[in-house]
């Protein structure tokens, strides 16, 4: 029997995440679950986005499947009572420090991409992006009186961007063992014309290129790699970058699909039980209003079968289900195009269990 920390979160989550369980139930799999507060809706109940029994319940699991937190009522509290610690807070304590984050465009969705039908149809690149360093971990980092430069004694905020070479090496290997399980290219991203911590990272990366001869390595500018995306995003099968740029390239990686709705991801560790989320947000938007796509979160649960228990041929089924729907022409709100059926949220979880 397998464990599953199942954690809903704030927003949509709760919608999305239930029909992910429905459909994992449905597969009638060795799998248990349990469910936990995290985010909002633990800092409401708890005091504490992240309750320490929460971390725990995580590291005696064996997956962590996760909705997502977030609410703009919870932005005036202190940062580290905030929603989004929950997240961060799950990553640190599990030692995720890799996000795989593949970007499929169906074929049957290209027309709800923002860029041409051509340029995007059938594309399937995967995002390699490091998750536990960068700007976002350095220290220090705070608010201060700037000591100097042109606005000396004004408040100025700062961080510290750094990475340590073997921080660098444990993702390259991770990224370079994708690319050879696919098309034996990857792109790797980088600022490293401006930035110390980039041409670290770049070094590392001709340094780990060495055990993989197999692999061609490009690297690429982050403004150029934003800018490749929308001209040619089919020429880039899996790309690797820090924890800052990643975010960002992730996110417009995601809206070449057409929707952050369709996107899952996996956070994986050493050792450690695996994160499968999906990309997007709590969506307070559009909470509690059936509207929410809850593929992506259908979607992670497939991930969470393939990476975490080899249950290949289980997740296959699920994400085939997925596929064979939008085929017969059925859509959320978020992807909905002319012709077509359009579900609230339940009805499409209803719809991939009975394809299923
Ligand atoms: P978001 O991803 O929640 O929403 C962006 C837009 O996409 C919104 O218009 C929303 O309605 C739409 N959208 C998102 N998911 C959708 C889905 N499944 N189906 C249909 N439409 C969907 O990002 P945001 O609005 O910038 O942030 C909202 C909150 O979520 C914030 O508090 C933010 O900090 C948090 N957040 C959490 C995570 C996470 O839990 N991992 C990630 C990103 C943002």
């Amino acid at each position: 029997m397998k464990k599953i920390a199942v954690l809903a979160g704030d927003g949509i989550g709760p919608e999305i995440m239930a029909q992910a369980l429905k459909i994992l139930t449905a597969l009638k799999l060795p799998l248990e679950f349990e469910e936990a507060l995290v985010g909002g809706v633990a800092y409401a109940a708890f005091g504490h986005p992240l309750p320490a029994e929460v971390v725990e319940l995580a590291k005696k699991s064996d997956a962590v499947l996760f909705g997502a937190v977030g609410d703009f009522k919870y932005d005036n509290l202190p940062r580290h009572l905030r929603p989004e610690q929950a997240i961060l807070g799950l990553r640190k304590a599990l030692g995720l420090f890799v996000n795989l984050r593949p970007a499929i465009c169906y074929p049957e969705l290209t027309a709800a991409s923002s860029l041409k039908p051509e340029l995007v149809s059938g594309l399937d690149l995967l995002l390699v992006r490091e998750l536990t360093g960068d700007v976002y971990f350095g220290q220090p980092r705070g608010k201060r009186i700037s000591p100097d430069g042109v606005f000396a004694g004004t408040e100025e905020g700062f961080d510290t961007m750094r990475y340590a070479v073997p921080e660098v090496e444990r993702i390259a290997h991770v990224a370079f063992k994708a690319a050879m399980g696919r098309s034996k290219h990857l792109v790797s991203v980088d600022k490293a014309n401006v930035l110390e911590t980039s041409q670290v990272w770049r070094d590392t990366m001709i340094k780990v290129s060495k055990e993989y001869p197999e692999v061609t390595l490009e690297h690429m500018y982050v403004d150029n790699a934003a800018m490749q995306l929308v001209k040619a995003p089919k020429k880039i099968d899996v790309m690797v970058t820090g924890n800052l740029f990643g975010d960002i390239l992730s996110d417009e990686a995601a809206m070449l699909t057409g929707s952050i709705g369709m996107l899952p991801s996996a956070s994986l560790g050493t050792g450690n039980p695996g994160l499968f989320e999906p990309i997007h947000g709590s969506a307070p938007d559009i909470a509690g209003q059936g509207k929410a796509n809850p593929l992506a979160t259908i979607l992670s649960a497939a991930m969470m079968l393939r990476l975490a228990f080899d249950m290949d041929a289980e997740a296959a089924a699920i994400e085939g289900a997925v596929h064979k729907v939008l085929s017969d022409g059925f859509r959320t709100g978020d992807i909905m195009e002319a012709g077509k059926t359009q579900l609230s949220t339940t009805a499409m979880g209803d719809k991939v269990v009975e394809t299923m």
